[in-house]
């Protein structure tokens, strides 16, 4: 089986690490920092095969160089349309990942709107995501569009309900309290919300989440519902329509008066 290791990176950030009992390669995913994966690789005497990208934002790319000069063989993908120096695998919607010592094959989803073209990697019943969806938020929009994240967290919540969520960044407790202004009577929210305060108080990241509980508590996810809509609208001071519409509002509504 394949085990998913969470290296954390600067002040909140997540290097995930892909590796397989009695397998002497491993996987990272946005390896931002080279420090922590050099030393869990030392550590338990592991060789680097691939490194995957999602986007081009230095915390999520600034240790590649590094650990391609001590892992030359380590093969880097990324995404085809993004200008990242360091990819040679440039991948695209369609295409596929194959992990073979882990067993592996992981589908390229183009999931642009953080930036223009920032891709996911899914299978195995696990989605790496990067900045696109957050546990209980999402990004913000830099250079893609708000049209953009919205149709990408849209096409993720397609996916199975028991998929594993692994974003790239430990916000979820700050994003959970602006999921409450939205929806301050989601029962699910607020439970939500005392498990992972327990779950940070012990020093434990709240990464993985599961689809089914984005669902059910991100409000990003819930543009569809009536309560967010009826949010989305209050503070718009206008009437929405559509999932684009509600998505504009409630994350502009963060980015101004929350964040
Ligand atoms: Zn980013
Ligand atoms: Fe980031």
């Amino acid at each position: 089986m394949t085990e998913v290791i969470a290296l954390p990176a600067f002040d909140d950030n997540y290097i995930w690490l892909l590796r397989r009992d009695g397998v002497s390669t491993c996987v990272v995913v946005d390896p931002g920092d080279e420090d922590p994966v050099i030393e869990y690789l030392e550590a338990h005497e592991l060789t680097l095969s691939d490194i995957l990208i999602t986007h081009k934002h230095g915390d999520h790319t600034g240790g590649v160089r590094e650990l391609k000069r001590r892992w030359p063989d380590a093969r880097v993908c990324g995404p085809a349309h993004e200008p990242i120096a360091v990819v040679e695998k440039k991948l695209r919607e369609g295409d596929a990942v194959a992990l073979d010592e882990l067993q592996l094959n992981l589908q390229v989803l183009d999931v642009p709107g953080h930036t223009e073209s920032h891709i996911a990697y899914f299978g195995n019943g696990l989605l790496f995501c990067g900045d696109t969806l957050f546990a209980g938020g999402c990004g913000r929009v830099f250079s893609g569009t708000f049209e953009q994240l919205s149709d990408s967290l849209r096409r993720i919540a397609g996916l199975p309900k028991e998929t594993l969520v692994y974003c790239a960044h430990e916000y979820t407790l700050a994003n959970l309290g602006f999921a409450k202004w939205v929806e301050p009577e989601n029962t699910e929210l607020l439970q939500r919300i005392q498990d992972d305060q327990r779950q940070r108080a012990r020093g434990l990241p709240t990464v993985p989440s599961t689809l089914k509980l984005e669902l059910a508590t991100n409000p990003f996810l819930r543009t569809g519902q009536p309560a967010v809509i009826a949010a989305a609208e209050k503070w718009a001071g206008s009437t929405l329509s559509g999932h684009r519409e509600v998505f504009r509002a409630l994350r502009q509504w963060k980015d101004r008066d929350y964040d």
